[in-house]
């Protein structure tokens, strides 16, 4: 294993318990103290096996026995208090993570969400603070009296009989050896790649519950789940893989930390060899009593070695996220002058792609102008869409709204500009009106249901038990992709900015609802300056001007007619299209 960068997750910590860090050093230093009360007893149950064996003032074996157990009881107050304090900071810690975390992923551009999954950052941003809380609530305690018992315990063993003692660690020392051995099997890699799987099939889970509704109405098969099966598959070998390396180590580990019995057979042998004495009974008996305590102790420290490992996977997917540069805020105050856009030059790659998504696109859109954007999947439409809100910024050119270039724009500015519907825009779990209305959060309830008017929504209302006060995804309330879109056009409606982005849908579960979302759409859109995406071509040919697209280039620009006299790109897909229609119509 290559030697990895040491990693200082206990200032980490520190840092997010803030005030609160000293607790932590309180609760471990309570912990280790605790630990010490707790090997006392054992010298007291020395003394009474002395007592009895030697004959002596029996008297004294209660007082022995009532300081053991005050021992016992004091180590126990004195651990609960320990964890007490361990968990005071343990969920400061968390709240101060989740709290960073938040703030931060409201700066991040949009387009984040998408890379990375939401599924994915939900896991951080509960499970890596959760698993932060644990360990400094309960390991870092137990880590504490792990490392405190052996020493302890090392006084105890060799203080009595130091031949019984040095037998008694042999299996200690080759248990120890076996743990080693594991740990330097890459062992922090495995853990990573390990929270890895997790996160992959955390993500694929989200998307593939998400994906059942569209999955039903497109009327796909259980093979559009192919990822979510290969991510399951995959963690399936690799947990196979990972038991097997680890087998032999972790069998010696447990065979060598459990045989410390038979050690103290052969220790028996080797003391009474010149026969046997009371001093030598009372040791052997002693000993038989303190040593289970090794094999104890060197599974909590081979435990609390794992819990770190967790945690500092855990700590290292928190930086991840709080290492992605926010989206740049413009200090300038500018306003945009009009409605108009414009892109000079525009190129973006997407992070560690190969190729460009798009290459040096220029082109300009009036105030008040309706312009398509076509061109073969993957052409680049949505990416130019999504650049215009800033979903990510771009890697060379520039993009204007209103004569200003958006980056100078306050993201609060630019959102008051702009409104999008994209395909898959989604509903939060809150009633219709609610969701209509959070983009203008004082909007009355008349107002809200005018917007739902002009969104052609009046039929999903009237179907719902409670009308817009239905709360969505709930008893069973649930909207297919077309209602939810229309949905998402009221709340567009009623946020009445100039500049509108729609994302048609590929495919409609019936021509019902393909109507009503194209007279949404144009409800929608009337005054506005509009880009609209288009994926089928019946819906372009009323645009004042088409941008075709085609491997992130701008290869052809006109109206409906100029295009076709061009025959270019433009016209042989129309002519495909028309084909198409020709053929379902003739079938
Ligand atoms: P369209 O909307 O025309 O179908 P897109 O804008 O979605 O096209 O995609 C343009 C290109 O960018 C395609 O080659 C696509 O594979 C790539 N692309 C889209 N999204 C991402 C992403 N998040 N990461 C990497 N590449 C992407």
């Amino acid at each position: 294993m290559g030697k990895t960068e040491k990693y200082n997750h206990m200032k980490l910590i520190k840092e997010y318990a803030g005030g609160h860090r000293h607790l932590i050093t309180l609760g471990r230093c309570l912990a280790a103290i605790s630990a010490i009360m707790t090997l006392i007893p054992y010298y007291e149950l020395w003394k009474i096996i002395r007592t009895a064996v030697n004959g002596e003032n029996l008297d004294n074996i209660e007082v022995y026995a009532w300081t053991a157990v005050g021992l016992i009881v004091g180590a126990l107050l004195v651990y609960i208090v320990a964890l007490f304090c361990t968990h005071i900071a343990a969920f400061r810690v968390q709240s101060n993570m989740r709290s960073s975390l938040m703030r931060r992923i409201i700066t991040l551009p949009l387009g984040v969400f998408d890379e990375d999954g939401t599924g994915k950052i939900r896991r951080i941003v509960n499970d890596s603070t959760a698993a932060t809380e644990t360990y400094i609530a309960h390991n870092l305690p137990d880590k504490t009296v792990a490392m405190v018992t052996p020493i302890g315990l090392l006084v105890l063993v060799f203080a009595f009989n130091w031949k019984i003692g040095l037998i008694c660690m042999i299996p200690a020392v080759i248990g120890f050896l076996c743990f080693a051995f594991m740990m330097g099997k890459g062992m922090q890699e495995k853990m990573k790649e390990y929270q890895d799987a997790l996160d992959n099939m955390s993500s694929e889970a989200t998307e593939y519950v998400r994906g059942v509704p569209v999955v039903k109405t497109f009327g796909q098969t259980v093979h559009s789940f192919k990822r979510f099966k290969t991510c399951i598959d995959g963690f399936g070998k690799w947990a196979t893989e990972y038991t097997l390396m680890l087998r032999f180590p972790m069998a010696g580990f447990m065979t060598a930390i459990n045989s410390i019995f038979a050690f103290i057979v052969i220790a028996s042998f080797v003391v009474t060899g010149d026969g046997i004495g009371s001093a030598d009974i009372l040791n052997i008996m002693y000993y038989i009593i303190i040593t289970p305590l090794i094999t104890v102790a060197l599974t909590k420290i081979a435990y609390s070695g794992e819990a770190e490992m967790t945690l500092i996977d855990a700590l290292k997917r928190v930086d991840k996220i709080m290492e992605i540069e926010p989206l740049e805020e413009s200090e300038s105050k500018k306003e945009p002058t009009d409605h108009s856009i414009k892109l000079k030059n525009v190129t973006y790659r997407y992070k560690d792609a190969t190729r460009d998504a798009l290459k040096d696109v220029s082109l300009s859109i009036e105030p008040g102008e309706h312009v398509a954007l076509v061109g073969p999947s993957g052409s680049g439409k949505t990416t130019l869409a999504e650049l215009l809100v800033r979903f990510f910024d771009v890697t060379s050119g520039e993009i204007l709204i209103g004569g200003v270039n958006v980056k100078e724009l306050s993201s609060q500015s630019l959102m008051q500009q702009v409104s999008f519907v994209f395909q898959d825009s989604r509903l939060i779990k809150k009633s219709i009106f609610e969701n209509v209305r959070m983009c203008k959060p004082d909007a009355s309830e008349k107002e809200v249901l005018e917007a739902l008017k002009k969104a052609q929504c009046m039929d999903i209302i009237e179907k719902l038990p409670e009308g817009i006060h239905t709360v969505i995804g709930e008893k069973g309330t649930y909207l297919s992709g077309g209602e939810q879109q229309r949905i998402t056009i009221a709340r567009a409606v009623l946020k009445d900015a100039p500049i509108l982005i729609l994302d048609e849908a590929t495919a409609f579960a019936d021509p019902d609802n393909e109507t009503k979302v194209q007279a949404a759409f144009a409800e929608l859109s009337k005054d506005k300056t509009l880009i609209m995406i288009a994926h089928r071509l019946s819906t372009v040919m009323n645009a004042d001007r088409i941008y075709v697209l085609d491997d992130g280039k701008c290869v052809e620009t006109g109206n409906h007619e100029e295009l076709m006299n061009k025959n270019g790109l433009y016209k042989s897909m129309f002519d495909e299209y028309t084909r198409s229609i020709e053929w379902k119509v003739g079938a």
